[in-house]
């Protein structure tokens, strides 16, 4: 489909956007991004080199109109294989896009270009006394743009969440060279968040608004080290369930501190097997300390055999050398490195530490294993020689077996290295052939000609066996099956559903509405993780009343007091931290396919970020039937040091049951917050309206707010059970009142 040596037919026209110099042909230029910090390879036939923003948007349509492939790419430290031009074409080569526009500390805020690379931007933000929280550990290289793509994390995002609970607005130019913002205040679904992590595939984001947070008074690092890799893991663990929350909890095995003896010389005991990084900030000189003595009483009870909290800001730095380093530690003991990235629910660590040692031993291989174990993501970094055939087949296999591993133990395939090349076909094991065809329609509806960065993420070849997702919806829960013959039956009918989060909701406005699908039915708590700090819960569940049952756990979900349900809460983006805490979801489509995005894992970048989308989808995407968030140990906002995040107290004067559904004029309901913010209406745009497409092609789900004109016939109830007495021959033919415009297709 994609010929090569196209670039010559637009290479002049091109010239003239970006000056000839930055159109490279030249061999030795082509080799040079043949190759990633990954292991695959493959030549573009041209790379084009911007030095101006503006640049991309006309160069991007030349390609588009040539059907040429392009894809950005920056410091190429992904290590997944995601910016390896598979079929060719363009590289688009952004890192001298590397302005910082502004760094605003009365809104808190940084306006950067693409290519600023992360540790940079925060040695700027240092002398206005903030930092950018996301910092992978790669960050003296890699830039905000690949940290987009890739959705980064890092050790401080245990505390202050990753790239997407980072980013205020994104300007980008889509795939077709259109230029558009995106930003969390954006009403509708949640285009922002599913762009951030898209690794290229939905456009290229050109400009970032960032959120920056004054630096704490107090930054205290700790280190201990331990006998064996598990107790480490355990203390780990414990700090979490104490309810400590550092801000940073890193593990790492003997072999990866021996591995860094000639940067630093190690300091720990010599029969240490395992060490903890844990950094704690905060403005309270008391506060820390009490903290630092509890964290100290749980490393001792798990045995560590030191313990120590770092006098100088040089000896911290010399700590966090040592965790930073491991990757180029490892690489000087051999040619290449693997370094795989998955993520299990926290407790899941030791199980699948255990596990995965099991597996390095069996294959007879050399690795170092590193852990942002406050979050359950797990690298082991395996060495090898790529010269070596036979060595690297077993290296692949193994790190398959990793894989496989983790999505076994309830976790998933990548915690933020992303999917590229190199993780594709473990797609297939984590989702079914049904989703993994959603994602690849998503791409499409971003890219019809699929052309940026082609090939990454969704498997080439689709795997059609489905025992993952028969396991998991296999469900005898009578009142699911109840809405999923309904939706079933409605789909072939083409009957539309307004679907509401609870028919007892304050909004009268309902009452007039017709072919009322109510969730209220579905309340239940699904799964109820102590050590994990998650809740699964069903969609039709009331806030207040999930909060009540959660209190006699002592648990708390960061929510505010809100009248309505959480599949509503979640839906309508009624709370602002919804983003900061939902981490899985259930959605039904309207012709009754059951989908699951995300889980019990705190960091999950294995495809699209469906999840997130659904904020503010208004039930014109899906149903969502249940949800996974993340809770407290304490009735506190720790939640509102995110980023974003909005105060417990804040008065939430938001209709309920599904919005748009509930309002007259079937926009999104304004919101109040006791920061006064009222977000705007939602007036579907071309790409909220061709994922529309994607999710409800025949636009039955909360119809008028994609321009329907006309209702379906009335019901004789609203819940569930009593749509069952409903005749569906009553329901008349609405095909031809979902039509895109010209422009919109
Ligand atoms: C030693 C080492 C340690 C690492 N540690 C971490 C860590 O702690 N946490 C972590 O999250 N990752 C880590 N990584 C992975 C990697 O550094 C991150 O994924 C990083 O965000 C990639 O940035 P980059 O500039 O290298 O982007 P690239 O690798 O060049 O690009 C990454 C992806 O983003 C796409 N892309 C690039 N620019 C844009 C843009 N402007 N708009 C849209 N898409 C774009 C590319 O096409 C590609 O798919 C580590 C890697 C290494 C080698």
């Amino acid at each position: 489909m994609f010929k090569k040596r196209r670039f010559i037919t637009v290479k002049k026209e091109i010239a003239r956007i970006t000056g000839k110099d930055n159109v490279r042909c030249d061999a030795v230029e082509l080799m040079a991004y043949s190759y990633d910090a990954g292991l695959s390879k493959a030549a573009p036939e041209a790379v084009i080199n911007f030095d101006n923003i503006n640049q991309i948007a006309p160069v991007v349509k030349i390609l588009y109109q040539a059907r040429i492939p392009f894809l950005p790419r920056l410091a190429g430290t992904n290590l997944s294989g995601g910016t390896i031009p598979l079929k060719s074409g363009v590289i688009l080569n952004l890192s001298q896009l590397n302005k910082i526009y502004q760094i605003d500390t009365t809104n808190n805020i940084a306006v950067v270009e693409p290519g600023v690379v992360n540790i940079n931007l925060q040695k700027e933000l240092d002398k206005f006394g903030y930092f950018y929280a996301p910092d992978p550990a790669s960050q003296k290289v890699c830039t905000i743009g690949g940290n987009i793509g890739e959705n980064a994390g890092g050790p401080q995002c245990l505390k202050y969440g990753v790239t997407s609970n980072n980013i205020s607005k994104l300007l980008i130019i889509t795939p077709e060279g259109d230029e558009i913002t995106l930003s969390e205040k954006d009403a509708g679904p949640g285009l922002m968040s599913l762009f951030i992590g898209s690794e290229g595939t939905l456009g290229i984001a050109i400009k970032a608004w960032l959120k920056i947070i004054p630096k704490p008074k107090i930054i205290k690092t700790c280190t201990a080290a331990f006998l064996t890799i598990e107790d480490s893991i355990k203390a780990a663990t414990k700090i979490i369930e104490a309810g400590v929350l550092p801000r940073a909890l890193e593990a790492m095995d003997k072999t990866c501190v021996d591995a860094s003896e000639n940067i630093i010389k190690n300091p720990y005991p010599g029969e240490s097997e395992a060490m903890l990084i844990i950094e704690l900030d905060c403005d309270d000189e008391n506060e820390i300390n009490k903290n630092i003595k509890e964290i100290k009483n749980i490393c001792d009870n798990c045995f560590s055999n030191f313990f120590r909290v770092a006098d100088t800001k040089t000896e911290s730095e010399a700590l966090w050398a040592i965790r930073k380093g491991a990757y180029p530690a490892m690489a000087r003991l051999a040619p290449n490195v693997l370094v795989e990235d998955g993520v299990v629910p926290r407790p899941k660590l030791p199980e699948a530490l255990k596990k995965i040692k099991a597996i390095i031993k069996n294959y007879d291989l050399k690795a170092s294993i590193l852990f942002h174990a406050g979050d359950g993501n797990i690298h082991p970094n395996i060495i090898f020689d790529e010269r070596d055939i036979e060595e690297v087949k077993i290296v692949k296999k193994a790190g398959y077996e990793i894989l496989k591993t983790c999505i076994d133990l309830g976790g998933s395939i990548s915690g933020e290295h992303g999917i590229g090349i190199e993780k594709r076909v473990a797609m297939n094991w984590l989702y079914p052939t049904a989703t993994l065809e959603l994602f690849k329609n998503i791409k499409t509806s971003f890219d019809p000609e699929n052309l940026s960065n082609p090939d990454k993420i969704v498997p080439v070849s689709l795997d059609s066996r489905n025992e993952i997702f028969s396991k998991t919806h296999s469900s005898d829960n009578k009142i699911l099956n109840n809405i999923l013959n309904e939706v079933k039956s409605r789909y072939r009918a083409d009957a539309q559903s307004v679907i509401v989060g609870s028919d007892s909701n304050s909004n009268k406005n309902l009452e007039n509405e017709n072919n009322i699908l109510s969730l209220s039915a579905l309340t239940e708590i699904i799964d109820l993780d102590r050590e994990n700090f998650t809740v699964k819960v069903e969609a039709g569940i009331k806030i207040s009343r999930l909060k009540e049952l959660l209190k006699t756990s002592s648990l708390y979900p960061a929510l505010p007091d809100y009248e309505g349900t959480l599949g509503g809460l979640i839906a309508g983006n009624c709370a602002k931290n919804i983003k900061n805490i939902l981490i899985g979801l259930d959605i039904m489509t309207s012709n009754g396919e059951i989908h699951s995005f995300g889980g019990k894992t705190l960091k999950n970048v294995a495809g699209y970020d469906v999840a997130k989308l659904f904020i503010g989808s208004m039930g014109a995407y899906g149903i969502i039937l249940n949800a996974t968030i993340k809770l407290d140990s304490k009735n506190q906002d720790f939640f509102e040091a995110m980023p974003g995040a909005v105060s417990r107290t804040m008065s939430t004067k938001t209709a309920e049951a599904m919005p748009g559904a509930a309002t007259k004029d079937h926009a999104h309901p304004a919101t109040t917050t006791s920061a006064g913010r009222q977000t705007a209406r939602f007036t579907p745009g071309k790409y909220s309206r061709r994922l529309k497409k994607v999710f409800d092609p025949k636009n039955l789900f909360n119809s008028r707010l994609y321009n329907i004109k006309k209702d379906s016939p009335a019901l004789s109830g609203k819940d569930v059970s009593s749509l069952k007495d409903y005749s569906m021959k009553k329901l008349h033919k609405q095909n031809d009142l979902f039509k895109l415009s010209e422009q919109d297709k």
